[in-house]
């Protein structure tokens, strides 16, 4: 019996261990571009130039308390002999927790992510000077070990509990990286290796236990999954395997802890169990278990990336939205019902731009673009700089509770504020990177030669087969279904893929292509200026949900029915410009879907009209159906007529 048992557990132990075994790491199909060498243009300019002058250029002065006034990278780390912090939740025994208190780390670091890759493709020089000022202090930090974190020395490297040594290292480095592809200092790689170097050394592979807590539920440590992203863009910068191949070891050590985490190997393995973690989290991870499948190979990872695929599929909203407000709790998407943190809009993004480079799956651009032009354009304030914490499909109030609920009196996350520090500063920062991101993702390159992965305004200048390459993309995509591409080269001979948006049924491209696996593929001899025009046809769609209302798109685009609101300041800050603003609207009707044709109203804009039923009236009524980031209340899904049921 003894023996059985024995057996039992090394059988269990070989397959486990055999799950993350490499077998042969798995190239990319698309290297992404260093961040300098795309730059935005149009619309997506223009939003970043805003965000610049509004929440992402103003962050800092706005809670000085939580980033000018904590060094917690530097003469502030968090050691044994701090007790609290005004922002964190004050414990009797201070001495253990100190380490809990990372939180701030997250604020700064994926703010001034954000804010300096603004700067940067913005061009603006105060900005850049003020980035450049930031970057001479943080690197100044580093201890002569290569240590760049927030933890003096007493409680560096040694938990057994919550934690945010990987997950601030990672928010501070991911920001480093893009100012080194800017700067192209290779003093700022220098230092971004030695730290990386000294993370590998304190948590060795196989040895060490980077996710053990004894506390299940441990946001910081398993945040730091997401440590995948500095190490894989490492090993695209330098070629190094062994960053690479950390992933497999963080991955497995992640695994094989006892965490609350929804992307664990043995729960993605079960296809019956539900996402239910914290959203933001699951939502990363997606990225991270990519990065240990086409590091080690093993088809297992891959089949587990494929299970989790099909899980996040089921939480994905008409707009892109993943579920989690802020826990994704076992449930589907509902359009009414379940809400959408922006954090988890930025991290779903970076995930699937991610595995569209990986996998080279025009699938993915559609999912990129669905969400950014829909989700995360309609859960920023049209008017004024603020987005929403939380946002819906459909959303009805804007006051604090879902949907106008008021049974929660501190759930203040449905409203609009350039800093949400009533609940955390977490969003607002990451409203400042989804935008370079995208423009980041929008070329890639492949053996053959470049590739439009995802559309819009830009202007991309790269060496392709050692020739310099510009390509001016002039488009007001999604807005408008016209691209030209004005290509400018010495004379070469490659090819130029461009990814056909899943949508578009009919094209016209003034050039001869082929179609191969969603992308139209010109191959041709390039000599100076050379315009492409490529027109997509968008029709008019009705599509369902996950729980069978009816909803329209045009294109990339989702259309909802805007529903008048009456705004209502509700908190001020000492920099003019800036406030928190409430919204509820002004006689709310849910309206059905009627059958009733829709008809484009403006040619030049994305504007329709269409008329859809009233149940309390028993009338059709004319409604407008307009973008999702013209909206603040909206109606964007439709039940069938109620006497039709
Ligand atoms: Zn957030």
């Amino acid at each position: 019996m003894f023996f059985c048992v024995l057996m039992t557990i090394n059988k269990s132990e070989a397959q486990e261990n055999n799950v993350f075994r490499k077998t042969g790491s798995i190239p990319e199909t698309f290297q992404p571009l260093p961040l300098f060498e795309i730059l935005p243009s149009g619309w997506i300019r223009e939003q970043i130039q805003e965000n610049l002058n509004g929440f992402t250029g103003h962050l800092d002065s706005l809670v000085p308390d939580l980033i000018l006034r904590d060094d917690i990278y530097g003469r502030n780390r968090l050691g044994r002999h701090v007790k609290s912090k005004d922002v964190g939740a004050i414990t009797e025994n201070g001495e253990l927790q100190a380490q809990f208190l990372w939180w701030n780390s997250e604020t700064q670091s994926n703010w001034r992510d954000g804010y300096l890759r603004s700067a940067i493709l913005s061009g603006d020089q105060d900005h850049l000077a003020r980035a450049t000022k930031y970057m001479q202090r943080i690197l100044a930090t580093q201890d002569t070990n290569g240590y760049l974190g927030i933890y003096d020395s007493d409680l560096r490297y040694r938990f057994d509990n919550e934690n945010g040594e990987l997950w601030s290292k990672t928010t501070l480095l991911r920001g480093l990286i893009a100012w080194y592809e800017f700067t192209r200092d290779y003093q700022v790689l220098k230092t971004i290796e030695a730290a990386v170097h000294d993370v590998m050394v304190n948590y060795p592979p196989y040895t060490s236990h980077p996710f053990y807590s004894v506390n299940p539920d441990a946001g910081g440590i398993t945040h730091g999954l997401a440590f995948t992203d500095v190490l894989e863009e490492l090993w695209r910068i330098t070629g190094k395997q062994e960053y690479r191949d950390y992933c497999i070891f963080l991955y497995r050590d992640f695994s094989e802890q006892k965490l609350n985490e929804d992307a664990q190997y043995s729960k993605l393995a079960d296809t019956s169990l539900m996402l239910k973690s914290h959203g933001v989290h699951t939502y990363e991870h997606l990225r991270s278990v990519a990065a240990a499948f086409y590091a080690s190979g093993n088809p297992a990872l891959g089949t587990v990336l494929q299970n989790f695929l099909y899980k996040i599929n089921l939480c994905i909203s008409p707009s892109g939205g993943p579920v989690g407000d802020e826990w994704i709790a076992g449930g589907k998407a509902d359009a009414t019902g379940r809400g959408y943190e922006y954090c988890s809009l930025h991290e779903l993004l970076n995930s699937y731009t991610s595995l569209l480079g990986k996998t080279g799956d025009a699938h993915f651009g559609d999912l990129t673009e669905t969400l950014f032009f829909n989700a995360a354009q309609g859960a920023r304030n049209p008017f004024e700089s603020s987005i929403a914490y939380l946002k819906t499909d459909n959303s009805y109030s804007m006051c604090g509770g879902l949907n106008g609920d008021t049974t929660v009196k501190t759930q203040t996350r449905y409203k609009y504020s350039p800093v949400h520090q009533d609940v955390a500063v977490c969003c607002v920062p990451n409203a400042g990177r989804i935008a370079p991101y995208y423009v980041q993702n929008m070329w890639m390159k492949d053996e053959q030669g470049l590739v439009a992965t995802l559309l819009g305004p830009c202007e991309v200048e790269t060496k392709v087969r050692g020739k310099k390459v510009l390509i001016d993309e002039q488009t007001a995509y999604p807005y408008d279904n016209s691209i030209t591409f004005v290509i400018n080269t010495e004379d070469s001979y490659f090819t130029i893929k461009i990814r056909k948006p899943g949508w578009a049924k009919k094209v016209s491209v003034s050039e001869v292509y082929i179609e191969d696996k969603g992308y139209i593929v010109i191959q041709r001899r390039w000599k100076g200026e050379h315009p492409i025009t490529i027109q997509f046809f968008p029709e008019i769609e009705l599509k369902q949900d996950l729980n069978k209302e009816y909803y329209f798109t045009y294109g990339a685009l989702v259309l909802a029915r805007p529903i008048q609101s009456i705004g209502r300041q509700t908190k001020t800050y000492p920099l003019k410009g800036f406030r928190d603003m409430q919204y509820r609207p002004s006689g709310l009707s849910i309206l059905e879907y009627a059958d009733e044709p829709v008809k484009q109203t403006n040619q030049k804009k994305a504007e329709f009209a269409t008329s859809l039923y009233n149940p309390v009236s028993h009338k059709n009524e004319a409604v407008i159906l307009l973008p999702l980031g013209q909206t603040i209340l909206r109606q964007l899904t439709f039940k069938p007529k109620s006497e039709d049921q």
